[in-house]
């Protein structure tokens, strides 16, 4: 039997915090960087001109969720070499029109070949393979039917993408990936230890690491376009009325929200800072829902959480600066990487722990250090915010990224203010490390029953079914 192996490679703050589309980071946007992984393979075995067919099988939480989550038409563009970070959002719908009609797809849009929805693209519901829930196999064909190519490749959560024999290669060489940053962490202690060592704060420990990547001025322009793509998100969500695509019938909420609170005269009631809030979470999460832009942070639906606590922080707090915004996304992208690393950032292992419970965990430690936390108070916050996400199930109602991930995104946001703003508050020692409650996550994941990891088979996905759509 295949044992799979542990990979560490080094995290980016871009992989974490990576421009995309919607509806979901595991079911949309990984599955676009797989298909277009495979055509570009394709391409570069030199086969793609002798294919004359391709087909795709989806296994596990693709393909009890994929018709919910857009997998079906993330593959498609994916094939046809379109890339979630590139891709206008817009054009979407008269491509996968185009190619229903025709039955043809035209592979990294060069190479023209038969496809047929309903045959070449396969949902097989009630299997799973080993590694992960979110498989996806994808085979070629010459013309005489035989198969010239194929890979498995596995979304693991966030958009991040692994094949096969990465995973499961046995060459003792490749075990440790070697890495080239120069302060590696693999767990919050160890973060912390840099941190005491070297004086640095976390957020300056990972501008090191980025360092590696890009130049400095790479690291901060690039970090502010993902600032304004989330700023453009929550404006373009506060302007959209109506109801989301899908069949449930969910009306956006954000654009009356942001009407009744822009007519106010500022803040009247202290309270009101939470319906800011709110807002912010719920026009970023209708946008993804929409299969709009939205930045992956570190999931599509979580994509809310971090915009909002950012807006928050720009808004709310005094003496907010451009200098807090670069700390909170350094913080943040350290604290995502402890959890890819120490658990997963994948739903369908982890249930919502691994989307919501996360995302607030990275934004409560993102604004505990730009309103000028310790490295310890980092950790404080972050672990708060975790805590109280544990056994969060993902039981998304119909499949589709909406209910209970809209709203649900306004509570992450909350949630990770007051954890913030507790650790920023407490005098006394605290009992539970970062690294304790991400391993209770992971434990708490790996118990969960399948039916709350994204399957839409338990929870408020059995129970609530007025206004489904018909299968
Ligand atoms: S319930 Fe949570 S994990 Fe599941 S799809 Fe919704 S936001 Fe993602």
């Amino acid at each position: 039997m295949e044992t799979a192996k542990k990979i560490f490679i080094p995290v980016s703050l871009f992989q974490l915090f990576s421009i995309g589309i919607g509806p979901s980071s595991s079911h949309t946007v990984g599955p676009m960087r797989a298909a277009y992984q495979f055509a570009s393979l394709l391409q570069q075995e030199k086969k793609l001109s002798s294919v004359a067919r391709v087909s795709v099988e989806l296994f596990g939480s693709l393909a009890m969720t994929g018709h919910g989550h857009a997998t079906d038409i993330a593959i498609l563009l994916g094939l046809e070499g379109e890339k979630p970070e590139e891709i206008d959002p817009d054009s979407v719908q008269g491509k996968i029109d185009s190619i229903k009609e025709r039955q043809i797809l035209n592979l990294l849009g060069v190479s023209p070949i038969a496809f047929s929805i309903e045959t070449d693209l396969l949902f097989i519901k009630g299997k799973r393979l080993p590694f992960h829930s979110n498989a996806m196999k994808c085979k070629a064909f010459n013309a005489a039917g035989e198969e010239v190519f194929a890979k498995t490749f596995y979304s693991v959560g966030g958009g991040f993408v692994v094949d096969h024999e990465e995973v499961f290669s046995h060459d003792k060489k490749e075990e440790t990936v070697s890495v080239s940053i120069p302060y590696p962490f693999h767990t919050g202690q160890q973060l912390l230890d840099l941190c005491q060592k070297t004086g640095l704060s976390i957020s300056e420990i990972m501008f090191e690491n980025e360092k590696s990547w890009r130049s400095e001025e790479e690291i901060y322009s690039g970090i502010w376009r993902i600032w304004e793509v989330m700023k453009g998100c929550v404006e373009r969500g506060c302007q959209q009325q109506g109801i989301l695509p899908g069949g449930l019938n969910v009306a956006r909420r954000a654009y009356d929200l942001h009407q009744d609170l822009s007519q106010k005269n500022g803040i009247e009631d202290p309270s009101e800072i939470f319906d800011w809030v709110s807002l912010f979470a719920l026009a970023v999460n209708e946008e993804n829902a929409a299969g709009g832009r939205v930045v992956t942070a570190p999931t599509n639906g979580a994509s809310g959480v971090i915009p909002a606590v950012l807006h928050y922080y720009e808004r709310f707090t005094p003496n907010s600066s451009k200098e807090g915004i670069y700390k909170f996304f350094l913080t943040a992208a350290a604290i995502g990487i402890l959890y890819k690393e120490g658990a997963s950032l994948s739903a369908a292992e982890m249930g919502c722990q691994g989307e919501v419970g996360v995302a607030c965990s990275m934004a409560a430690g993102g604004l505990a250090a730009a309103l000028g936390a310790t490295p310890s108070q980092v950790e404080n916050a972050a672990e708060i915010g975790m805590e109280h996400n544990l056994g969060l199930t993902c039981d998304p109602v119909g499949g589709l990224v909406q209910i209970p991930c809209i709203e649900r995104n306004t509570m992450g946001a909350i949630k990770a203010i007051n954890a913030a703003r507790l650790a920023l508050k407490n005098k006394s020692d605290y009992k539970v490390s970062l690294d304790q409650v991400i391993s209770s996550m992971r434990q708490t994941g790996e118990d969960m029953n399948s039916i709350y990891k994204e399957t839409s088979e338990g929870g408020l996905a059995l129970h609530v079914t007025v206004g489904l759509p018909e299968c």
